[in-house]
Order: C-alpha cells, then structure tokens, then sequence
C-alpha cells in the first residue's frame, strides 16, 4: 500500500494553517476500526492545533469503553442541546472515516450534505468511494482497517513519533477487530512491521484481547448459544446459513447496542458453509450483515440484494420490510445468485 508524497501534501495543505473548526466523522454502529481511527486522528489534529470534534451517529459497543479518551466522542442521537449539530454546520474541514458514502451516516447525513463550504477528507478502505464528493481522498480497499491506513498516513504526515501509548491502544484495536484478530485477508508484511512499531510504543496485547474479546454480559453469550442453536439455518445443500434474530427475541437475552457482534462469522466456521447472513430486527428496519469466504463477493450480493455494500468477504445493507418478508428475499436471492442460468430459464 503506497500513499504518495503528492497527497501528503495536499493533505498538509488543507490542515494549515493551525486553528481550524474540524469535525471527525465516523459511521453508524460504530466498530472497534471507526472509533480507534477516528480517536487516533482527533488527537492528531489537536496536536497541530485544530479544534477538533469527534461524532458518530449513535452509540458504539460497550467493550470499547475503556478506550482512553472515548467518552470525548459526540454520539449524535443524543445531541440534545444541538451542540454537535452546531459544530458539523460551521466546521472547516469534514473527515469521513471508515465510510465513504454519506448515506451510512443515517440521521446526520442532511446536514453533512447541507455544509457546502467545508472541505471534505475520506480515509476509508471501503470499496467504491463516490466519484465527486471528496476534496481529498485516501481510499485504499486493499487496506485491512482505516486504522491501518491511518497509520500509515501518520507516519508520512508527522512520523511515528507523534504516536503515543493511547494512540497506538486504540489503533491496535482497529486493526484487531476489522481482521477478526489477524485472521482474515490482506495480512500484509507491512501491517506486522506496523504492528511492530505500535507495540514499541507500549501496547498491552494481552490486556485488549480481554477488554474486547472477553468482557461480554451473560446475556450476550446465551443470545450466542440461542442464535448458533435453534436459530442457524442452513439452506443450499448446507452450503448457505443465515440466523434471523427479531426484537422480542433480543430483548429476552438483555439485548445491548454491540452484543450480536461477530455472530454472523460462526456459521462460516463449518466446513462447507461458503456464504453467512445474519438479520438483526431494530425499531425501523432490518440490519443485514453478510460474510462469505473465497471468491462468494457478498459486496456485490449486498448491493444488488439489500442496498448495501461493503468488502468482498463481508458486507451489510438493510431491508425494509417484515423478517418473514426479508428471510424470503434472501432465499430467492441466494437462489438467483448462486444459479443465475436457472434463474434465467425460468
Ligand atoms: P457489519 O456486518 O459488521 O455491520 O458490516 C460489515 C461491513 O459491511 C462493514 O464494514 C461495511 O463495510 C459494510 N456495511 C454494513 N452495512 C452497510 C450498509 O448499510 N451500506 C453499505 N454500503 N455498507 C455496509
Ligand atoms: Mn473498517
């Protein structure tokens, strides 16, 4: 992953001259990679001398809480004094990252849109950024984690010197999560060298495996047995899984904003399962969650499916009617998808 010199630079530009109203933007639902990023870069540009302030749409998981310095982050949906909403209507400079179309910002995309005069700056490794929307983009797919890209934007923006403990905790964190702990692609040498480096500053490997991985309620490992249990289904000659998952359902297990997280991988630890779909029943529509292995590109079956998106492996999108309705349009999809000549014949 090369980031060249000449984006560097336009980057440096648009960060000068110190003093500058930024707002760091991150995605719905946020993730371990949308919160280590956007804390790691808010102090970055703090460092500089910017003002700086840090929002997401709605609540992150609560086993990212120990994270130093998270309870700076702005959470949108409770912005009662309409504080944060100020903040995104007269900032200088927008920076999206981990998301690269506006629309996964849910309620706060009207008014990113609605600020017209602000420069905008992606750091993203999602696919297909939108064409004209960025003053400046750092879009790299082939990155593991916008904690990953980040660093590496770091180190050539102001060296690893400008990276403290904290900072390296919370994009370890990112990097951790977004490759299901180093285990899925693009585990280049470069992220180990990277890595490296952040262990140089300190990090505590053992200790954020157990505050992520190993600090769930009850509830969240019953809700895990229940979904694996009674509610996997397989479908495709075994080869396809999806568990559906309807609010009463979450509500008996003491369902908390993160607990579901990862249980869509499961199915895929099966021999044969090649494609995995989770559908995870909120108060307006239906969050689908996708992941598959090899060359099944759940990017693409979730965007022409559930008007979503995401990477090759693992990808989500929403679906706006019943989980009766939503489990049938995932059959007849996986149907259409995995046996196009039949689909045609029909
Ligand atoms: P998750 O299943 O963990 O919520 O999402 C997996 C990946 O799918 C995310 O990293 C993101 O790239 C993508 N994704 C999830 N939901 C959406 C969506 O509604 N729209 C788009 N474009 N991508 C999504
Ligand atoms: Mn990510």
């Amino acid at each position: 992953m090369e980031i060249s010199a000449q984006k560097i630079a336009r980057l440096r530009k648009m960060l000068s001259p110190a003093g500058k109203r930024i707002v760091v933007l991150s995605h719905y639902n946020p993730d371990g990679d949308a919160i280590g990023s956007s804390l790691a870069w808010c102090k970055i540009l703090e460092e500089m001398g910017h003002e700086v302030t840090c929002v997401v749409p709605n609540k992150y998981p609560y086993f990212l809480d120990w994270i130093e310095g998270i309870d700076r982050i702005k959470i949108f949906k409770d912005d009662s004094d309409g504080k944060t909403a100020e903040a995104i209507r007269s900032a200088e400079i927008i920076c999206c990252l981990d998301f690269n179309t506006i629309s996964r910002m849910e309620g706060l995309s009207e008014l990113i849109l609605e600020n017209n005069t602000a420069q905008k700056l992606l750091i993203d490794h999602h696919l297909q950024p939108p064409r004209n929307y960025y003053d400046l983009m750092f879009s790299c797919p082939e990155a593991s984690s916008t904690c990953y890209l980040l660093c590496k934007i770091i180190e050539k923006l102001c060296g690893t010197e400008a990276i403290d403990q904290p900072m390296a905790t919370a994009l370890y964190v990112g990097m951790m999560t977004d490759t299901g702990n180093f285990t899925f692609s693009n585990l280049t040498p470069d992220l180990y060298r990277t890595i490296a480096m952040l262990v140089e500053k300190g990090i505590d490997i053992p200790r954020i495996n157990v505050e992520v991985y190993n600090s769930f309620t009850e509830g969240r490992v019953r809700l895990l047995s229940y979904a694996l249990g009674p509610k996997m289904q397989l479908i495709e000659n075994g080869t396809v899984a999806y568990i559906a998952l309807k609010e009463g359902e979450l509500r008996r297990f003491g369902f908390q904003q993160g607990d579901s997280e990862g249980f869509v991988n499961y199915p895929l630890s099966i021999k044969n399962v090649r494609m995995s779909a989770m559908f995870l029943q909120t108060r307006r529509f239906i969050r689908v969650s996708l992941r598959s292995r090899g060359d099944v590109d759940v990017n693409v079956f979730a965007r022409r499916y559930f008007n979503g998106g995401g990477h090759r492996n693992a990808a989500g999108g929403k679906s706006m009617v019943s989980m009766e309705e939503t489990i049938d349009h995932y059959k007849q999809a996986v149907q259409e998808f995995f046996h196009p000549e039949e689909a045609q014949n029909a």
